[in-house]
């Protein structure tokens, strides 16, 4: 059909990709919430987000507070603070890109990689930005379940992506592998055996770190030195307690900043987030006393929460504990506490049927949240 003035509607404009994509549900605004029960927000025990209760340390709010250059446009290349990452991450600032958050470099690469068509493989349950991202540009996703036990299923794994780069199956190109470490919701470690025989394979591995901090194991950062195709990601917002000021970065091969550097908004990372990143990097003690607090905390939590009797929770390397509920509906629990001011994250779908998800809070959220689990 002709487009003539008057049958024209700019929506036909659109590319069909976006027909298939729904939009992201958020949860109710915490100041809602408050209204809506009647409760003042500091009451609210906010445990469905894994962000950090404690905030970033107080010299970050000084350093904001003090800082008078809000009006002049953030340096392009973020040398500042790229030199303070590389000391924290333990890897060269030439290897390091600061963005937007963790998200805004999974968009990044899905965007510097995919073409309409080509794969990622996704090893659900996990994430769901992997997928969301992929799908926006118009990728595949090749779905590769996780085992029982949440951990990567490798064999099926190195089978899709070595069928992909022979050409045996029918689609597009696998190109990118997303691996989470430790998983969100499941909070579990990949061992290093495992990510080596991965990145052994003809594809891109993106390791998210997002939570490396609370883990008992070792970042895989200093890997991207010696491994073409890995991306490491990592983030203030958890850890440092700055998730409402986005700042996440990646560890990337020298390759693949080149590319970066073409392809990146110039000033992708706003000041006033370069002004909490730096603070918070000065201050690693604050940093290290807050996470060894959320981990010692985590490790109580996960014991109260094995005595409650419909509950199994799942041994947990990040700041939440993923919990199956067995005997009634999860859905049930999330809305009962939900009535108490205490918001959890419930889950009902394929590998996470009936479970909820519970941040590491304050000692004193713990108990309010474990007297109300009792009580139901
Ligand atoms: C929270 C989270 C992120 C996002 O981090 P931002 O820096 O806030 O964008 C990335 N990956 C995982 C697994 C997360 O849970």
């Amino acid at each position: 059909m002709t487009d003539t003035a008057s049958h024209f509607h700019a929506s036909r404009l659109l590319r069909d990709e976006l027909a298939v994509l729904v939009a992201y549900t958020p949860i109710v605004p915490f100041e809602v919430l408050s209204r809506r029960l009647g409760l003042p927000a500091e009451q609210i025990v906010k445990l469905d987000a894994n962000e950090n209760p404690y905030g970033p340390a107080p010299a970050v709010s000084e350093a904001l507070a003090e800082f008078s250059y809000y009006h002049i446009y953030p340096d392009p290349q973020q040398s500042e603070l790229r030199e303070a990452l590389a000391g924290y991450a333990g890897v060269p600032a030439a290897h390091i890109l600061p963005t937007h958050g963790a998200d805004e470099m999974l968009d990044y690469l899905c965007r510097l990689f995919l073409r309409p068509g080509d794969a990622i493989i996704d090893c659900p349950p996990t994430f769901g930005m992997y997928s969301f991202d992929a799908q926006l540009g118009g990728g595949r996703v090749v779905e590769i379940w996780r085992t029982a036990g949440y951990g990567i299923d490798v064999d099926a794994v190195e089978a899709a992506v070595l069928a992909s780069a022979t050409g045996q199956d029918d689609g597009g190109r696998v190109k990118l592998l997303f691996l989470t470490s430790p998983n969100n919701p499941s909070g579990t470690w990949l061992p290093d055996d495992e990510l080596a025989r991965m990145l052994a394979l003809p594809v891109m591995v993106v390791l998210d770190e997002a939570y490396v901090e609370f883990a008992d194991h070792a970042s895989r950062a200093a890997w991207v030195l010696e491994h073409d195709n890995l991306v490491v990601l990592r983030t203030f917002s958890k850890a440092a307690g700055i998730a409402g000021l986005r700042l996440g970065y990646g560890i990337c091969p020298a390759w693949l900043m080149d590319e970066l550097w073409k392809f990146k908004q110039p000033y992708n990372v706003n000041v006033a987030a370069t002004v909490a990143g730096l603070a918070s990097l000065r201050d690693l003690d604050y940093l290290h006393a807050i996470v060894a607090t959320l981990k010692a905390e985590r490790r109580r939590l996960s014991a109260l929460l094995a005595t409650i009797p419909y509950l199994l929770p799942v041994p947990s390397e990040a700041n939440f504990v993923l919990c199956h509920v067995q005997g009634r509906d999860a859905q049930h629990v999330k809305r009962a506490l939900e009535q108490q001011g205490i918001l959890v994250r419930h889950y009902k779908k394929p590998g996470l049927d009936n479970c909820i998800r519970i941040s590491v809070g304050r000692p004193e959220q713990t108990d309010r949240l474990v007297e109300a689990l009792r009580s139901l």
